[in-house]
């Protein structure tokens, strides 16, 4: 069966009069090992929908399948746990922790899991080495540059082993050539580790990476 399964999902903010259906009836299937981008006007829903199959957000109705079991059937706890293990995010705005170096940043998700920091550290080093920061280690936040500030992002991303990266205008704050390099970080970890990545994007050329495109447009599918 497919990794991820979007049946009729339907979402909406607000009630009556000022009730705002923001999704109408979504259908997708994401198969492991999938390059997904999903693109569409602003204001259209892919925020949403990536947050809804990132397990961030509930949806009003309809169900999302992981490996084939409804994930939104989990109270909140066991959902959180179920979303550890299984999903990275990375957005548009790091929200890497100023205060804490890139090592610090990377093991960061492991040791709130409760992990030490002697059997983490080995790893978070390594995911560092994998995105071109074997040299940026002690630097904080503030001393990187934009586009390194994201690969400290998508090295936190991934330390958990996630099955599914699901990524929000990873490149929207990036000029061009930063993005670039950001898109190639992208598929080369795709391309050695298999992971299935969803990428909301408004940068052709990140889509054009992508094998499939699926466009969103007034909170429907539309191709
Ligand atoms: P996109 O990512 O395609 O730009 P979004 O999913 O961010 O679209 O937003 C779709 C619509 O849902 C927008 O009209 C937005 O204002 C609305 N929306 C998103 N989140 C909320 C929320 N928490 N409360 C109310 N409306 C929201
Ligand atoms: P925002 O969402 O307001 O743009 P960010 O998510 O980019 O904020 O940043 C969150 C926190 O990380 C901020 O409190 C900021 O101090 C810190 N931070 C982010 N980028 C930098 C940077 N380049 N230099 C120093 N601190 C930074």
């Amino acid at each position: 069966s497919s990794l991820l399964e979007v049946k009729n999902l339907y979402k909406s903010y607000g009630e009556a009069a000022a009730k705002v259906e923001v999704l109408k009836g979504i259908d997708l299937c994401v198969e492991s090992g999938d390059t997904i981008a999903l693109v569409g006007p602003s204001g259209a829903g892919k925020s949403t929908l990536l947050h809804i199959m990132g397990t961030i957000d509930r949806p009003t109705s309809g169900e999302v399948l992981f490996d084939g079991e409804p994930v939104f059937a989990l109270a909140d706890q066991p959902l959180a746990s179920f979303r550890n293990r299984s999903i990275g995010f990375v957005f548009q705005f790091h929200h890497l922790l100023p205060e804490f170096t890139a090592l610090e940043n990377v093991m960061m998700p492991l040791l709130i899991g409760g992990e030490k920091r002697s059997k983490v550290e080995g790893r978070a080093r390594e995911l560092l080495h994998d995105v071109g920061l074997a040299h940026r280690v002690t630097h904080r936040p503030g001393e990187l540059s934009g586009g390194e500030q994201q690969r400290v992002a998508i090295a936190r991303a991934l330390v958990r082993q996630p099955r599914l990266l699901l990524a929000d205008e990873p490149t929207g704050n990036l000029d061009m050539k930063t993005s670039h390099e950001v898109h190639e970080l992208l598929y080369s970890i795709q391309r050695s580790t298999g992971i299935t990545l969803v990428i909301v994007t408004h940068n052709e050329q990140l889509a054009a990476g992508m094998n499939r495109t699926i466009r969103v447009v007034d909170g429907r599918i539309v191709e």
